[in-house]
């Protein structure tokens, strides 16, 4: 089987179709990395890392800088050892995304050199998802009108980010609430609340009979007992998301009853620690959901492979392929709106 010859890591552009505002951050463009990885036998796997500096600290500068190291580190590797390679770019604690990307291009390589598909590879469980798709912050004229959007396009689990302003949270709620019946709603506060504004915010939904299958990450990533708080007087199941990021977290998360679910992303834990995450959840009945940072169809089908090959994930949140403006969809899977599918 092919050995690592050559890994080139190249910067993209991708403008937003809309200012994407959620707590305390703008973003208009997608700034991410491609990451291709060239085989001693001509195969090449390809994968994307979608830097966060907000979530993980990451200045996409020092992530290109470390094209060398990476050839050095890796070169020579044998792509059939896959989860061996993986031992060694655990190590890249500093920079998850590009382990994210870097760890699919491996997979990538070698399901080309078996004849498969990536999701096959990782246990291939299902073969069909369905995602959400995002209000971003806004006023309320522009929240009913993406809302609006959504449920034309035939979106039936819609993700409203709020937590800069609970007042107008809650009437935006109450208003996109009322578009259709049916609607089921994953609301993302992007750690923007206090703990008590997440349970006042949070019980009034419940009182106004809103559907929320998921309170994501209410408050701050590092007050776990905030979650806690908010675990244990909401109605609805608490996600961590920015809170977990590595398997320590998932484990601390769970000894503290923070939460009910984990938002797993590659660009957080790379693909072998959210593969290790995933198995955590599982064994200790935490629901799994899995999101997206700001990945193009190149890095979003790494998530689809990821959660389709692993199985169990109960809600996706893999829709920044319809936020952005790419001009070329570059994915391996189908859309069927509100669907993803495998072949
Ligand atoms: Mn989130």
């Amino acid at each position: 089987m092919g050995k690592i010859a050559n890994i080139k890591l190249e910067k993209t552009e991708t403008p937003f179709k809309r200012p994407f505002h959620v707590t305390n951050s703008v973003q208009t463009v997608a700034t991410n990395i491609t990451c291709k990885i060239t085989l001693d036998n001509g195969v090449v796997g390809l994968g994307e890392a979608s830097p966060s500096f907000r979530v993980n600290g990451e200045v996409v500068n020092s992530l290109l800088a470390m094209e060398g190291f990476l050839n050095d580190f890796l070169k020579g590797l044998d792509v059939s050892r896959y989860r061996a390679i993986f031992e060694k770019t655990s190590k890249l604690l500093s920079a998850p995304s590009l382990r994210a990307g870097i760890e699919f291009a491996i997979l990538d390589a070698y399901s080309k050199e078996l004849g498969i598909k990536p999701y096959k590879l990782l246990g291939g469980s299902e073969t069909k998802l369905e995602t959400d798709k995002t209000v971003s912050i806004g006023s309320l004229e522009e929240r009913l009108e993406e809302a609006k959007e959504i449920i034309d396009e035939g979106f039936r689990i819609m993700k409203v980010k709020v937590g800069e302003d609970l007042k107008e949270d809650i009437e935006a709620m109450t208003e996109i609430a009322k578009l259709k019946s049916g609607m089921r709603f994953i609301i993302d506060a992007n750690m923007g609340y206090t703990p008590k504004e997440a349970v006042f915010f949070i019980k009034e939904m419940y009182r106004q009979g809103i559907d929320v299958a998921i309170f994501e990450q209410p408050v701050r990533f590092d007050d776990f007992e905030g979650l806690k708080y908010v675990r244990f007087h909401s109605d609805f199941p608490v996600a961590a998301d920015e809170s977990i990021k590595t398997p320590y977290d998932a484990l601390r998360l769970i000894k503290e009853e923070a939460v009910d679910f984990f938002n797993i992303k590659i660009m957080k834990s790379g693909i072998s620690h959210a593969i290790t995450i995933s198995e955590i959840a599982k064994a200790k009945n935490i629901g799994l959901m899995i999101g997206a940072m700001a990945e193009t169809s190149t890095g979003i089908t790494q998530s689809v492979h990821l959660a389709l090959g692993l199985g169990g994930f109960k809600y996706f949140d893999l829709d920044t392929i319809f936020l952005l403006d790419e001009k070329e969809f570059k994915g391996d899977f189908i859309i069927e709106k509100p669907f993803y599918r495998v072949e």
